[in-house]
């Protein structure tokens, strides 16, 4: 290898807090009131011998990504910056007993979204080419929320239609968790404040601590969110349960997902070759980055499944999600928290929707988003 490559000379870590900690206050509430909703995302800053600084996301805590750091160093140190895919599935293969699925695996997550920033940035192309290609300039964002009574929902779906969002998800929150005739209340509430010509999805949530729904539960609820026109239907079982999965997708007529908590392109494959979901959802800031996330967009796509990624993180996290989905055959949406301070708030330029409720992928190098120093100083813990 040639020296005069870029090489990795540090990578350190920011903690963001605040996040989604007024949004999932129920819900931490619900798990036992951990911190972890207060600190759910880290950024890293990688730094190179050739100044090019990138920046990925890992969705963990701090202390857990600087632990990782701290054992992946040797890995990284003095590596070849532009080299994103190798780098990382060389840190994936070398820690088999160190937590591999986990805080590793999240952290890594984080470095390879940075070292294509840097390659896009050294190589002068936005993050999608170097994916293989830029099929698509713009993608329509769904708004995501948490589900609440129907004041509010209305409310926060009003809001959500005011910043230009023409999809919306709503979930977790009280629904499935109070009673059936509560879940219709919320979603025909919701369905009568955006109208017929937005799209609307649902969350249950199953990722929840013991989830306490099955298959009938999740079937029955499928027939009503198929009465109000939903897109699809996400974690309506707990996430370890395949079977449950294909058979829910067998008797419903709207789509069914989940993926959110996999992690490394091999655990999708099991839920790919036996039709356990419509639609697959890996978060580029856990499963392995940007290298892990198109390898398992290709395999989705193979087993013609769509991926629509997860991207309940930050704005490094959208724009990498950007990038992906312009390099994929078939994409229809991303994901974008709303309201969102670690997306909106921490960029110098902020994402905008255009009148069609579309969000315009950056063809500029890298990720194609300039961070606000300021902005970040004021999210971190
Ligand atoms: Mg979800």
């Amino acid at each position: 290898m040639s020296s005069s490559l870029p090489r990795i000379t540090e990578i350190r870590s920011i903690g963001l807090g605040r996040g989604w900690s007024a949004e999932t206050g129920d819900n931490a509430g619900s798990t036992g009131g951990t911190t972890s909703a207060n600190n759910s995302d880290t950024l890293v800053e990688v730094h190179t011998d050739a100044g090019i600084v990138g920046y990925g996301s890992c969705y963990t805590t701090k202390d857990l990504v600087d632990g990782a750091l701290h054992f992946l160093r040797p890995m990284f140190i003095g590596e070849v910056a532009i080299e994103p895919e190798r780098v990382s599935e060389k840190m994936h293969q070398s820690t088999y007993w160190q937590g591999r699925g986990g805080s590793i695996t999240h952290t890594v997550s984080g470095i390879d979204i940075a070292l294509w920033d840097i390659l896009g940035k050294y190589t002068g192309q936005p993050v999608g080419r170097l994916l293989g290609g830029r099929y698509r300039d713009r993608i329509k964002p769904y708004g995501s929320l948490i589900f609440d009574e129907p004041g509010k929902l209305r409310a926060k779906l009003q809001e959500a239609m005011a910043r230009g969002f023409k999809a919306f998800k709503m979930g977790w929150g009280p629904f499935g968790r109070v009673s059936d005739e509560m879940d219709e209340l919320m979603v025909s509430t919701a369905r009568e404040t955006v109208g017929d010509e937005c799209e609307l999805m649902v969350d249950a949530g199953g990722s929840e601590q013991f989830w306490p729904h099955g298959l009938k539960w999740a079937l029955r609820t499928a027939d009503m969110l198929s009465d109000y026109g939903v897109v699809w239907f996400e974690e309506a079982l707990p996430p370890d349960d395949i079977d449950g999965f294909r058979q829910l997708r067998l008797g419903s007529s709207i789509l069914i997902s989940t993926g959110e908590v996999l992690t490394r392109r091999q655990s999708f494959i099991p839920w790919l070759e036996s039709g356990a979901v419509d639609l697959i959802q890996p978060d580029c800031t856990k499963v392995g980055g940007l290298s892990e996330a198109r390898r398992i967009g290709w395999m989705a796509y193979d087993h013609n499944i769509l991926m629509v990624p997860h991207g309940w993180n930050t704005a490094i996290g959208l724009a990498a999600d950007l990038q992906l989905v312009s390099a994929m055959p078939r994409a229809r949406w991303v994901e974008y928290i709303t309201p969102a301070p670690l997306i909106d708030d921490i960029v110098a330029t902020p994402f905008k929707l255009d009148e069609e409720g579309y969000l315009t992928i950056p063809d500029s190098p890298g990720l194609g988003i300039e961070l606000d120093p300021e902005g970040v100083k004021k999210q971190a813990i």
